[in-house]
Protein backbone atom coordinates (compact mmCIF):
# COMPACT_ATOMS: atom_id res chain seq x y z
CA UNK A 1 0.00 0.00 0.00
CA UNK A 2 1.58 3.28 -0.78
CA UNK A 3 1.34 6.51 2.09
CA UNK A 4 -0.50 9.25 0.90
CA UNK A 5 -1.00 12.96 2.41
CA UNK A 6 -2.99 15.57 0.95
CA UNK A 7 -2.50 18.64 1.89
CA UNK A 8 -5.68 21.02 0.86
CA UNK A 9 -7.63 18.13 0.49
CA UNK A 10 -10.89 19.87 1.04
CA UNK A 11 -9.98 22.34 -1.98
CA UNK A 12 -10.68 21.62 -5.72
CA UNK A 13 -7.52 19.67 -6.54
CA UNK A 14 -7.85 18.07 -3.26
CA UNK A 15 -11.10 16.66 -3.96
CA UNK A 16 -9.76 15.13 -7.32
CA UNK A 17 -7.29 13.42 -6.07
CA UNK A 18 -8.92 11.64 -3.13
CA UNK A 19 -11.43 11.06 -6.26
CA UNK A 20 -8.77 8.87 -7.74
CA UNK A 21 -8.09 7.20 -4.59
CA UNK A 22 -11.18 6.15 -4.28
CA UNK A 23 -11.84 4.10 -7.12
CA UNK A 24 -9.17 1.92 -5.95
CA UNK A 25 -8.38 2.44 -2.00
CA UNK A 26 -6.93 -0.62 -1.42
CA UNK A 27 -3.81 0.46 -2.93
CA UNK A 28 -3.38 3.44 -0.71
CA UNK A 29 -3.16 4.10 2.84
CA UNK A 30 -4.06 7.73 3.71
CA UNK A 31 -1.68 9.52 6.46
CA UNK A 32 -2.99 12.88 6.77
CA UNK A 33 -5.68 15.23 5.15
CA UNK A 34 -5.50 18.65 5.72
CA UNK A 35 -7.83 21.74 5.46
CA UNK A 36 -8.62 25.30 6.70
CA UNK A 37 -11.83 26.23 6.71
CA UNK A 38 -13.98 23.71 5.63
CA UNK A 39 -14.32 21.14 8.33
CA UNK A 40 -17.07 19.59 7.92
CA UNK A 41 -15.79 18.07 4.47
CA UNK A 42 -11.87 17.82 6.19
CA UNK A 43 -13.50 15.16 8.85
CA UNK A 44 -16.19 13.19 6.08
CA UNK A 45 -13.03 12.86 3.91
CA UNK A 46 -10.74 11.74 7.07
CA UNK A 47 -13.35 8.88 8.20
CA UNK A 48 -13.85 7.52 4.45
CA UNK A 49 -10.40 7.27 3.81
CA UNK A 50 -9.06 5.58 7.26
CA UNK A 51 -6.84 8.86 7.53
CA UNK A 52 -4.32 8.64 10.53
CA UNK A 53 -4.75 12.74 11.18
CA UNK A 54 -6.75 15.79 9.34
CA UNK A 55 -5.52 18.38 10.34
CA UNK A 56 -6.75 22.27 9.72
CA UNK A 57 -4.29 25.21 9.06
CA UNK A 58 -6.75 27.23 11.51
CA UNK A 59 -5.70 26.55 15.25
CA UNK A 60 -9.65 28.39 16.10
CA UNK A 61 -11.11 25.44 14.05
CA UNK A 62 -9.37 22.65 16.14
CA UNK A 63 -12.64 22.46 18.55
CA UNK A 64 -14.63 21.82 15.97
CA UNK A 65 -12.55 19.27 13.82
CA UNK A 66 -12.00 16.93 17.37
CA UNK A 67 -15.96 17.54 17.71
CA UNK A 68 -16.64 16.00 14.16
CA UNK A 69 -13.66 13.75 14.49
CA UNK A 70 -14.88 12.14 18.25
CA UNK A 71 -14.78 8.74 18.34
CA UNK A 72 -13.69 7.74 15.15
CA UNK A 73 -9.64 7.41 16.49
CA UNK A 74 -8.79 9.73 13.56
CA UNK A 75 -6.19 12.27 15.48
CA UNK A 76 -7.33 15.79 15.01
CA UNK A 77 -4.18 18.97 14.89
CA UNK A 78 -4.17 22.68 13.89
CA UNK A 79 -2.07 25.37 12.76
CA UNK A 80 0.83 25.80 10.67
CA UNK A 81 3.47 23.63 13.00
CA UNK A 82 0.84 20.70 12.49
CA UNK A 83 1.01 20.78 9.09
CA UNK A 84 4.69 20.78 8.99
CA UNK A 85 4.75 17.85 11.22
CA UNK A 86 2.51 16.08 9.17
CA UNK A 87 4.60 16.92 6.20
CA UNK A 88 7.05 15.07 7.75
CA UNK A 89 5.35 11.63 8.98
CA UNK A 90 6.47 9.02 6.41
CA UNK A 91 4.62 9.13 2.90
CA UNK A 92 5.68 7.89 -0.53
CA UNK A 93 3.51 10.55 -2.20
CA UNK A 94 2.30 14.32 -0.77
CA UNK A 95 0.06 16.23 -3.00
CA UNK A 96 0.81 20.23 -2.39
CA UNK A 97 -2.63 21.81 -3.06
CA UNK A 98 -3.23 23.89 -0.32
CA UNK A 99 -3.78 27.69 -2.48
CA UNK A 100 -1.12 30.44 -1.91
CA UNK A 101 2.57 30.68 -0.29
CA UNK A 102 0.99 28.93 2.37
CA UNK A 103 1.79 25.87 0.57
CA UNK A 104 5.82 26.12 0.76
CA UNK A 105 6.84 25.29 4.39
CA UNK A 106 4.95 21.87 3.82
CA UNK A 107 6.40 21.28 0.46
CA UNK A 108 9.89 21.47 1.15
CA UNK A 109 9.41 19.46 4.45
CA UNK A 110 7.62 16.49 2.47
CA UNK A 111 10.63 16.80 0.26
CA UNK A 112 13.35 16.87 3.26
CA UNK A 113 11.80 13.21 3.71
CA UNK A 114 12.19 12.13 0.62
CA UNK A 115 8.64 11.77 -0.77
CA UNK A 116 7.49 12.30 -4.56
CA UNK A 117 5.84 15.28 -4.07
CA UNK A 118 2.91 16.46 -6.57
CA UNK A 119 2.98 19.98 -6.67
CA UNK A 120 0.01 21.87 -7.94
CA UNK A 121 0.59 24.62 -5.39
CA UNK A 122 2.56 26.20 -8.50
CA UNK A 123 2.77 29.21 -5.46
CA UNK A 124 6.13 27.00 -4.52
CA UNK A 125 8.00 27.23 -7.82
CA UNK A 126 7.29 30.93 -8.30
CA UNK A 127 8.46 32.00 -4.57
CA UNK A 128 11.53 29.28 -4.22
CA UNK A 129 11.79 27.14 -7.28
CA UNK A 130 16.02 27.05 -6.85
CA UNK A 131 15.18 26.09 -3.08
CA UNK A 132 12.29 23.53 -3.94
CA UNK A 133 14.82 22.08 -6.60
CA UNK A 134 17.61 22.10 -4.41
CA UNK A 135 15.54 20.52 -1.41
CA UNK A 136 14.58 18.02 -3.91
CA UNK A 137 18.10 17.17 -4.97
CA UNK A 138 19.54 17.07 -2.01
CA UNK A 139 17.18 14.34 -0.28
CA UNK A 140 16.33 12.33 -3.73
CA UNK A 141 12.85 13.04 -3.83
CA UNK A 142 11.19 13.89 -6.87
CA UNK A 143 8.38 16.97 -7.93
CA UNK A 144 5.97 16.29 -10.48
CA UNK A 145 4.17 18.97 -11.81
CA UNK A 146 0.61 19.36 -11.11
CA UNK A 147 -0.54 22.08 -13.20
CA UNK A 148 -1.94 20.84 -16.21
CA UNK A 149 0.52 23.46 -18.73
CA UNK A 150 3.46 21.81 -16.82
CA UNK A 151 2.43 18.01 -16.63
CA UNK A 152 1.60 18.50 -20.46
CA UNK A 153 5.09 20.04 -21.09
CA UNK A 154 6.48 17.46 -18.38
CA UNK A 155 5.17 14.35 -20.66
CA UNK A 156 6.37 16.57 -23.66
CA UNK A 157 9.69 16.30 -22.50
CA UNK A 158 9.79 12.47 -21.76
CA UNK A 159 12.80 10.71 -23.06
CA UNK A 160 13.66 14.10 -25.01
CA UNK A 161 16.94 16.00 -24.17
CA UNK A 162 16.50 19.37 -22.50
CA UNK A 163 19.35 21.32 -24.64
CA UNK A 164 17.27 20.71 -27.51
CA UNK A 165 14.46 22.62 -26.81
CA UNK A 166 13.65 26.17 -28.81
CA UNK A 167 10.49 26.76 -26.94
CA UNK A 168 7.92 25.89 -24.80
CA UNK A 169 4.34 27.62 -25.30
CA UNK A 170 2.14 27.11 -22.96
CA UNK A 171 -1.86 28.02 -23.51
CA UNK A 172 -4.46 30.28 -21.16
CA UNK A 173 -8.08 30.20 -21.71
CA UNK A 174 -8.52 33.95 -21.27
CA UNK A 175 -10.49 33.67 -18.63
CA UNK A 176 -13.78 35.35 -17.61
CA UNK A 177 -13.48 38.31 -19.53
CA UNK A 178 -11.34 37.35 -22.59
CA UNK A 179 -14.05 38.53 -25.14
CA UNK A 180 -14.90 41.88 -22.70
CA UNK A 181 -14.49 45.20 -24.59
CA UNK A 182 -11.42 46.86 -22.69
CA UNK A 183 -13.56 49.79 -21.33
CA UNK A 184 -15.61 47.16 -19.53
CA UNK A 185 -12.79 45.88 -17.17
CA UNK A 186 -13.07 48.56 -14.82
CA UNK A 187 -16.29 47.56 -13.87
CA UNK A 188 -15.66 43.89 -13.21
CA UNK A 189 -17.02 42.15 -10.16
CA UNK A 190 -15.44 39.40 -8.39
CA UNK A 191 -18.28 37.17 -9.12
CA UNK A 192 -18.09 37.66 -12.75
CA UNK A 193 -14.49 37.42 -13.08
CA UNK A 194 -14.57 33.77 -10.77
CA UNK A 195 -17.18 32.36 -13.42
CA UNK A 196 -14.42 30.20 -15.51
CA UNK A 197 -15.38 29.18 -19.39
CA UNK A 198 -13.92 26.33 -19.04
CA UNK A 199 -12.34 25.05 -15.91
CA UNK A 200 -14.05 24.00 -12.34
CA UNK A 201 -11.33 25.16 -9.95
CA UNK A 202 -10.96 27.34 -6.79
CA UNK A 203 -12.32 30.70 -6.35
CA UNK A 204 -8.85 32.42 -6.51
CA UNK A 205 -7.51 30.64 -9.26
CA UNK A 206 -10.20 31.45 -11.35
CA UNK A 207 -9.82 34.90 -10.74
CA UNK A 208 -6.76 34.95 -11.57
CA UNK A 209 -7.16 33.16 -14.62
CA UNK A 210 -9.31 36.15 -15.73
CA UNK A 211 -6.36 38.91 -15.05
CA UNK A 212 -4.13 36.31 -16.53
CA UNK A 213 -2.14 36.36 -13.27
CA UNK A 214 -2.48 32.45 -12.92
CA UNK A 215 -0.58 32.47 -16.63
CA UNK A 216 2.39 34.93 -15.42
CA UNK A 217 2.77 32.52 -12.29
CA UNK A 218 2.58 29.60 -14.59
CA UNK A 219 5.66 31.26 -17.20
CA UNK A 220 7.50 32.21 -14.08
CA UNK A 221 7.15 28.59 -12.78
CA UNK A 222 7.91 27.16 -16.34
CA UNK A 223 11.18 29.10 -15.91
CA UNK A 224 11.96 27.82 -12.32
CA UNK A 225 10.53 24.23 -13.00
CA UNK A 226 12.39 23.50 -16.29
CA UNK A 227 15.25 25.75 -15.55
CA UNK A 228 14.32 27.06 -19.48
CA UNK A 229 15.60 30.30 -20.55
CA UNK A 230 12.36 33.06 -19.89
CA UNK A 231 12.97 34.19 -23.63
CA UNK A 232 12.20 30.25 -24.40
CA UNK A 233 8.89 30.74 -23.10
CA UNK A 234 5.46 32.14 -24.50
CA UNK A 235 1.86 32.21 -23.49
CA UNK A 236 -1.12 32.04 -26.07
CA UNK A 237 -4.71 32.45 -25.84
CA UNK A 238 -6.73 29.40 -26.62
CA UNK A 239 -9.64 29.34 -25.94
CA UNK A 240 -10.86 25.66 -26.10
CA UNK A 241 -8.53 24.73 -23.41
CA UNK A 242 -7.84 21.44 -24.91
CA UNK A 243 -4.09 21.95 -25.80
CA UNK A 244 -2.57 22.69 -22.72
CA UNK A 245 1.21 23.09 -23.76
CA UNK A 246 3.39 22.67 -26.40
CA UNK A 247 7.01 22.15 -26.91
CA UNK A 248 8.79 22.89 -29.67
CA UNK A 249 12.37 21.09 -30.43
CA UNK A 250 15.74 22.42 -32.62
CA UNK A 251 14.55 20.03 -36.18
CA UNK A 252 10.98 22.51 -35.88
CA UNK A 253 8.68 19.68 -34.46
CA UNK A 254 6.24 20.84 -32.63
CA UNK A 255 4.84 18.51 -29.70
CA UNK A 256 1.45 19.07 -28.45
CA UNK A 257 -0.36 17.59 -25.34
CA UNK A 258 -4.06 17.42 -25.72
CA UNK A 259 -6.62 16.54 -23.37
CA UNK A 260 -10.04 17.80 -21.79
CA UNK A 261 -10.01 20.24 -18.90
CA UNK A 262 -9.81 17.69 -16.49
CA UNK A 263 -7.03 18.04 -13.53
CA UNK A 264 -7.97 14.36 -12.78
CA UNK A 265 -5.25 13.53 -16.11
CA UNK A 266 -2.79 15.67 -14.51
CA UNK A 267 -3.34 14.43 -10.91
CA UNK A 268 -3.57 11.10 -12.29
CA UNK A 269 -0.50 11.01 -14.30
CA UNK A 270 1.84 12.27 -11.15
CA UNK A 271 -0.07 9.59 -9.22
CA UNK A 272 0.81 6.79 -11.24
CA UNK A 273 4.32 8.22 -12.50
CA UNK A 274 6.00 6.62 -13.79
CA UNK A 275 3.55 4.10 -15.27
CA UNK A 276 0.40 5.31 -17.46
CA UNK A 277 -2.76 3.59 -16.05
CA UNK A 278 -6.52 3.85 -17.49
CA UNK A 279 -8.20 7.72 -16.05
CA UNK A 280 -11.63 8.61 -15.71
CA UNK A 281 -11.46 11.44 -17.68
CA UNK A 282 -13.16 11.88 -21.08
CA UNK A 283 -12.11 10.55 -24.57
CA UNK A 284 -11.68 13.62 -27.47
CA UNK A 285 -13.68 13.23 -30.55
CA UNK A 286 -11.67 15.47 -32.78
CA UNK A 287 -14.30 15.11 -35.32
CA UNK A 288 -16.83 16.46 -32.94
CA UNK A 289 -14.77 19.01 -31.21
CA UNK A 290 -14.11 20.42 -35.34
CA UNK A 291 -11.34 23.33 -34.82
CA UNK A 292 -9.03 24.92 -32.62
CA UNK A 293 -8.40 28.74 -32.51
CA UNK A 294 -5.53 30.83 -31.00
CA UNK A 295 -4.91 34.25 -30.49
CA UNK A 296 -2.69 36.59 -29.05
CA UNK A 297 -1.50 36.92 -25.21
CA UNK A 298 -2.43 41.05 -25.42
CA UNK A 299 -0.21 42.67 -22.42
CA UNK A 300 -2.68 45.61 -22.76
CA UNK A 301 -5.68 43.80 -21.69
CA UNK A 302 -3.38 41.68 -19.27
CA UNK A 303 -0.48 43.87 -17.89
CA UNK A 304 0.06 40.52 -15.30
CA UNK A 305 2.14 38.63 -18.35
CA UNK A 306 4.64 41.88 -18.70
CA UNK A 307 4.79 41.95 -14.86
CA UNK A 308 5.54 38.10 -14.90
CA UNK A 309 8.46 38.92 -17.56
CA UNK A 310 9.83 41.28 -15.41
CA UNK A 311 10.18 38.94 -12.92
CA UNK A 312 11.66 36.50 -14.76
CA UNK A 313 14.31 38.48 -16.16
CA UNK A 314 15.02 39.85 -12.37
CA UNK A 315 15.26 36.53 -10.61
CA UNK A 316 15.91 36.28 -6.58
CA UNK A 317 13.02 36.98 -4.62
CA UNK A 318 11.04 39.16 -7.22
CA UNK A 319 8.88 35.93 -7.25
CA UNK A 320 8.13 35.78 -3.81
CA UNK A 321 7.23 39.49 -3.98
CA UNK A 322 5.12 39.18 -7.02
CA UNK A 323 3.16 36.46 -5.54
CA UNK A 324 2.49 37.84 -2.22
CA UNK A 325 1.44 41.22 -4.08
CA UNK A 326 -1.06 39.65 -6.37
CA UNK A 327 -2.45 37.51 -2.81
CA UNK A 328 -3.08 40.83 -1.15
CA UNK A 329 -4.47 42.88 -4.16
CA UNK A 330 -6.61 39.89 -4.92
CA UNK A 331 -7.72 39.78 -1.50
CA UNK A 332 -8.92 43.45 -2.24
CA UNK A 333 -10.78 42.82 -5.73
CA UNK A 334 -13.11 40.01 -3.79
CA UNK A 335 -13.51 42.58 -1.01
CA UNK A 336 -14.31 44.82 -3.29
CA UNK A 337 -11.58 47.44 -2.15
CA UNK A 338 -9.99 47.95 -5.41
CA UNK A 339 -11.52 47.28 -8.89
CA UNK A 340 -10.46 44.63 -11.32
CA UNK A 341 -7.78 46.55 -12.78
CA UNK A 342 -6.46 47.78 -10.01
CA UNK A 343 -4.97 44.32 -9.25
CA UNK A 344 -2.07 44.96 -11.65
CA UNK A 345 -1.73 48.20 -10.61
CA UNK A 346 -1.14 47.23 -6.88
CA UNK A 347 1.93 44.20 -8.07
CA UNK A 348 3.71 46.64 -9.85
CA UNK A 349 3.38 49.12 -7.19
CA UNK A 350 4.75 46.96 -4.70
CA UNK A 351 7.58 45.37 -7.15
CA UNK A 352 9.07 48.75 -7.60
CA UNK A 353 8.66 49.58 -4.02
CA UNK A 354 10.48 46.36 -2.32
CA UNK A 355 12.80 45.57 -5.27
CA UNK A 356 14.07 49.16 -4.90
CA UNK A 357 15.08 48.20 -1.55
CA UNK A 358 18.76 46.86 -1.36
CA UNK A 359 19.12 42.90 -0.89
CA UNK A 360 16.55 41.80 -2.88
CA UNK A 361 17.62 40.94 -6.38
CA UNK A 362 20.89 39.41 -5.54
CA UNK A 363 19.67 37.45 -2.29
CA UNK A 364 19.83 33.66 -1.57
CA UNK A 365 16.81 31.93 -2.09
CA UNK A 366 16.17 30.53 1.44
CA UNK A 367 13.13 29.63 3.55
CA UNK A 368 13.65 32.70 5.53
CA UNK A 369 14.49 35.30 2.76
CA UNK A 370 11.22 34.05 0.87
CA UNK A 371 9.12 34.31 3.84
CA UNK A 372 10.26 38.11 4.81
CA UNK A 373 10.30 39.22 1.20
CA UNK A 374 6.17 37.62 1.41
CA UNK A 375 5.80 39.24 4.63
CA UNK A 376 7.22 43.21 3.17
CA UNK A 377 5.59 42.67 -0.17
CA UNK A 378 1.82 42.09 1.68
CA UNK A 379 2.42 45.01 4.28
CA UNK A 380 3.34 47.03 1.02
CA UNK A 381 0.25 45.76 -0.66
CA UNK A 382 -1.78 46.70 2.03
CA UNK A 383 -0.45 50.26 1.81
CA UNK A 384 -1.08 51.39 -1.36
CA UNK A 385 -4.58 49.35 -1.33
CA UNK A 386 -5.41 52.08 1.42
CA UNK A 387 -4.02 54.33 -0.56
CA UNK A 388 -5.95 53.78 -3.39
CA UNK A 389 -9.00 53.49 -1.27
CA UNK A 390 -8.20 57.14 -0.07
P1 LIG B 1 -9.07 25.78 -3.48
O1 LIG B 1 -9.30 27.16 -3.04
O2 LIG B 1 -10.18 24.99 -4.08
O3 LIG B 1 -8.49 24.93 -2.24
C1 LIG B 1 -7.45 25.42 -1.47
C2 LIG B 1 -7.10 24.45 -0.35
O4 LIG B 1 -6.15 25.07 0.53
C3 LIG B 1 -8.29 24.09 0.53
O5 LIG B 1 -8.06 22.80 1.07
C4 LIG B 1 -8.22 25.15 1.64
O6 LIG B 1 -8.91 24.76 2.82
C5 LIG B 1 -6.72 25.21 1.86
N1 LIG B 1 -6.24 26.47 2.39
C6 LIG B 1 -6.66 27.72 2.10
N2 LIG B 1 -5.93 28.63 2.75
C7 LIG B 1 -5.02 27.94 3.49
C8 LIG B 1 -3.97 28.32 4.40
N3 LIG B 1 -3.71 29.60 4.67
N4 LIG B 1 -3.22 27.34 4.96
C9 LIG B 1 -3.46 26.05 4.70
N5 LIG B 1 -4.45 25.62 3.86
C10 LIG B 1 -5.20 26.57 3.27
O7 LIG B 1 -7.81 25.83 -4.46
P2 LIG B 1 -7.49 24.89 -5.71
O8 LIG B 1 -7.64 23.47 -5.36
O9 LIG B 1 -8.17 25.45 -6.90
O10 LIG B 1 -5.94 25.22 -5.92
C11 LIG B 1 -4.95 24.69 -5.05
C12 LIG B 1 -3.57 24.93 -5.64
O11 LIG B 1 -3.48 24.23 -6.88
C13 LIG B 1 -3.30 26.40 -5.98
O12 LIG B 1 -1.94 26.65 -5.81
C14 LIG B 1 -3.66 26.49 -7.44
O13 LIG B 1 -2.97 27.53 -8.11
C15 LIG B 1 -3.20 25.13 -7.94
N6 LIG B 1 -3.89 24.67 -9.15
C16 LIG B 1 -5.24 24.45 -9.12
C17 LIG B 1 -5.89 24.01 -10.26
C18 LIG B 1 -7.35 23.67 -10.22
O14 LIG B 1 -7.86 23.10 -11.18
N7 LIG B 1 -8.08 23.99 -9.18
C19 LIG B 1 -5.17 23.81 -11.52
C20 LIG B 1 -3.76 24.03 -11.42
C21 LIG B 1 -3.14 24.45 -10.27
P3 LIG B 1 -10.51 25.04 3.03
O15 LIG B 1 -11.17 24.88 1.69
O16 LIG B 1 -10.88 23.95 4.01
O17 LIG B 1 -10.67 26.40 3.60
MG1 LIG C 1 -2.53 25.73 -15.07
Amino acid sequence: MRRITIFGATGSIGQNTLDLIARDSEAYQVVALTGDQNIAQLARDAIQHRAEIAITADVHRLDDLRTALSGTGIKAAAGPHALVEAASRPADWVMSSIVGSAGLTPGLRALEQGARLALANKESMVCAGPLMLSTAKAHGAQILPVDSEHSAVFQALIGEDISAVERVIITASGGAFRDWPLEDLANATPEQAAQHPNWDMGQRITIDSATMFNKALELIETKEFFEIHPSKIEAVVHPESMIHALVGFNDGALMAHVGPPDMRHAIGFALHYPHRKPLPVERLDLVALGQLTFRAADETRWPALRLAREVMAQGGLSGAVFNAAKERALDGFIAKRIGFQQIAVVVEEVLSRVLAQPGHIDADITLDNVMNADHLARVRADEIINEIEG
